[in-house]
């Protein structure tokens, strides 16, 4: 059995929701169909998620919300009368979302999440309707229904691990095609919660883990999983033709827009390999993404990067010798409930690199003071406007000198290294670098382990 994910620009608008449909149709293993909410049809508009944010958003602070709800109810509306679906989907759908706006509004982690899995829900209901129009047997199913039940880390939600057993149970041996809502799940006291942005991913992989499925199709706007963004090497031609988890995890932790990070963990634990397909050419046979592949020495599979980081570093005499600094720095930061993402450090000095989001005024001045009265530091600064940059590659584990090479490539471009880190898993190489060097230290990367 397959389970397929159809991202935002694969319901953007008739066309493409007729292509889904197809796709799916022409092979019978594609039973369970995960769908996102409707992208962009063009580069100047605004994806259904984001509607649903300003909408809720409006409410929120008691706005006029009329004109954000009707463009909203108009996506759909569009698509249906172009699939001549009957109208009455779009007046439930706005009935829908009228409810929803109504909806207690005292916590507004609840509301937020509440809109925004409106996308997604209203989305699986209108494909369901497509494809009954085809004369398939499909059904939409209510990810209550199924069992999908996560914590309530609204906006962050993560799914409970009972979930899959209920979902085992209500979606193996079915006879209709199911079509399910990516993005959320419900709490245990029956909340709607999503998972983080581009979270349909992780609906799709949790899908595929409970009925172990022989492969889950993951079908975007792409051929396939590019080694490095074509928005920063605008000639890079070749795809990736497969990679394990671990090289997948890694880019698309650092940046790798494909693919959501959280989204390759529920795979790997039960062993069903990815297939990241273009819903445009479903003929091209994609990426596909598995435990473990032939590796080349020296080979590096991708060069992934981000911006949005900041780095506080702390400076103190002998810190190597004071037992649970380090410790301690880490907990001043959960006790703020902001995670790290890399921990590069020296003998008398150590660096936390995080994200900015996580990171406002207000909570640095906090963490700062209470590192300062704390850790009794010679200096701690915070520095923002970083990137990361990351090379990765099973191959790196298995070579000497890619470090070295790496540092040459960057130093040649005229690139400034302020940080390097290397995973302890050795398939990634982190440097840090200003945020206005990023494009040239990926190109330089790139010119270095793909052109040379
Ligand atoms: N619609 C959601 C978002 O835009 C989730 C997704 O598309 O995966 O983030």
């Amino acid at each position: 059995m397959k389970v397929c994910k159809f991202g935002g620009s694969s319901v953007a608008n008739a066309e493409q929701v007729t292509k889904i449909v197809d796709i799916v149709l022409a092979d019978p293993e594609r039973r369970i169909v995960v769908v996102s909410a409707p992208g962009k049809r063009n580069k100047a508009d605004t994806k259904v998620t984001d509607l649903l944010i300003a909408c809720a958003e409006q409410a929120l602070s008691d706005k006029d919300y009329e004109d954000t709800l009707s463009a909203i109810v108009e996506r759909y509306a569009e698509i249906q009368r172009e699939l001549k679906l009957p109208a009455g989907i779009t007046a439930e759908i706005e009935k829908d979302l009228r409810l929803r706006l109504a909806g207690d509004k005292s916590h507004r982690g609840i509301f937020m999440d509440c809109m925004k899995a409106a996308g997604e829900d209203n989305s699986a209901k209108l494909v369901a309707q497509a494809f009954q129009a085809r004369g398939t047997q499909a059904v939409y199913l209510d990810p209550r229904d199924a069992g999908m039940f996560l914590t309530s880390d609204f906006g962050n939600a993560q799914l409970l691990e009972e979930s899959y057993q209920f979902l085992e149970k209500t979606l193996n041996n079915r006879e209709e095609i199911v079509i399910f809502p990516g993005f959320f799940g419900y709490t245990k006291d029956g909340k709607v919660a999503t998972f983080p942005r581009g979270g349909s991913d992780i609906t799709g992989s949790i899908l595929a883990a409970a009925v172990k499925a022989d492969v889950y199709e993951n079908f975007t706007d792409v051929d396939s999983v590019y080694p490095v963004d074509p928005r920063l090497v605008p000639d890079v031609k070749a795809g990736i033709p497969v990679m394990t988890y671990r090289e997948m995890r890694e880019l698309s932790y650092a940046g790798f827009g494909v693919f959501h990070d959280e989204a390759v963990i529920p795979a790997v634990k039960a062993g069903v390999p990815i297939n990241v397909r273009n819903t445009n050419r479903p003929q091209e046979p994609g990426t596909l993404i598995v435990q473990s592949r032939n590796v080349l020495a020296g080979s590096v599979v991708g060069i992934a990067s981000d911006d949005g980081f900041c780095n506080i570093f702390v400076d103190k005499y002998m810190m190597n010798r004071e037992i649970g600094f380090g410790r301690h720095l880490l907990q001043i930061l959960e006790w703020e409930g902001v995670s790290y993402e890399h921990m590069p450090s020296g003998i008398d000095n150590v660096s936390v690199v995080i994200r900015d989001k996580n990171f406002d005024p207000a909570c640095e001045k906090r963490v700062v003071e209470r590192i300062k009265r704390d850790l009794k530091p010679d200096a701690v600064l915070v520095e923002r406007g970083y990137a990361l940059v990351m090379v990765v590659g099973e191959g790196l584990y298995y070579t000497v000198g890619m470090a070295s090479k790496a540092t040459q490539a960057l130093s040649e471009a005229g690139v400034n290294i302020e940080m390097m880190n290397q995973g302890s898993s050795e398939i990634s190489m982190m440097f840090g670098v200003k945020a206005e060097q990023r494009a040239m230290a990926v190109q330089a990367l790139y010119k270095a382990f793909f052109l040379k």
